[in-house]
């Protein structure tokens, strides 16, 4: 068995009883132009590989890292060259036939998602598959007090994972604004009517050394949720760290 519990070097007959199988889903999508279109395939990658890692010793099973959906739902950044996105309903029907499929052999599947437009299919897909009985949930990778789009945080996760794709950014401008200021205008023209570079956030500041405090806290929270093994109707699953308040939030 390949060390890292790669299922795409695996054999057949290296595949255990039951394995916890984590799905990186990614987004072929404009990352500014500073940063690759794989940028959420690559974070969404490395993070579950790295939770594998944390999680085998306590898994009392396998876990399995799967090849990565590396097409999402990317409607918004359709005015920007190198985007491919094949839509929720696609990309729904996608993760429903993969845990179909994936439960004929394997006990659990978490989706581990990079891309915040993949959360709508994230959410009908997961909570279907949990109506019909199968132990599928998803988990993001997204960390408190993050920028929205090729902006600090993910630059700075890139230049830790995969500085040889960072262009030189020093010259990049995003639009800063919060994003429910611009939300109105992202909806109704894309990310193209709101920032011209396609950079939502500041890249400024971002280094390797941020970039790797960053994934490790967002490895640290899917390894929390995942072996928490509480989710919500959507197949979110929750933190444990973070306790659920009984006043509702305004
Ligand atoms: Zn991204």
């Amino acid at each position: 068995m390949p060390a890292a519990g790669n299922l795409a070097a695996a054999a057949w007959t290296d595949v255990g009883a039951a394995p916890l199988v984590l799905v990186p889903v990614g987004s072929c999508e404009q990352h500014g132009p500073h940063l690759p279109l794989s940028t959420d395939t690559v974070i969404a990658e490395a993070v579950a590989a790295r939770a594998a890692d944390a999680l085998r010793p306590d898994a009392g099973g396998q876990v399995l890292v799967a090849p990565a959906i590396a097409f999402g739902a990317s409607g918004e950044h359709a005015g920007f060259p190198g985007t491919v996105s094949i839509g929720h309903e696609a990309l729904t029907a996608v993760l429903v036939e993969t845990v179909r499929s994936l439960a004929l052999w394997a006990g659990r599947v978490v989706f581990v998602n990079g891309h915040g437009g993949n959360v709508p299919a994230l959410d009908a897909a997961a909570g279907r598959m949990r109506v019909e009985g199968h132990d599928a949930a998803w988990a993001g990778c997204g960390v408190p007090g993050g920028d929205a789009h090729a902006g600090f945080t993910e630059t700075s996760a890139m230049l830790h994972l995969a500085p040889d794709l960072v262009r030189p950014f020093g010259a990049v401008t995003g639009e800063t604004r919060p994003l429910a200021a611009i939300m109105p205008d992202l909806v109704a023209g894309g990310v193209r009517a709101v920032s011209p570079s396609g950079v939502l956030g500041d890249p400024a500041g971002a280094s390797a050394e941020r970039g790797r405090e960053i994934v490790a806290d967002m490895v640290a929270s899917v390894v929390r949720r995942i072996g928490g093994g509480r989710a919500d109707e959507r197949g979110r699953l929750l933190d444990p760290a973070v306790p659920r308040s009984p006043v509702p939030r305004a």
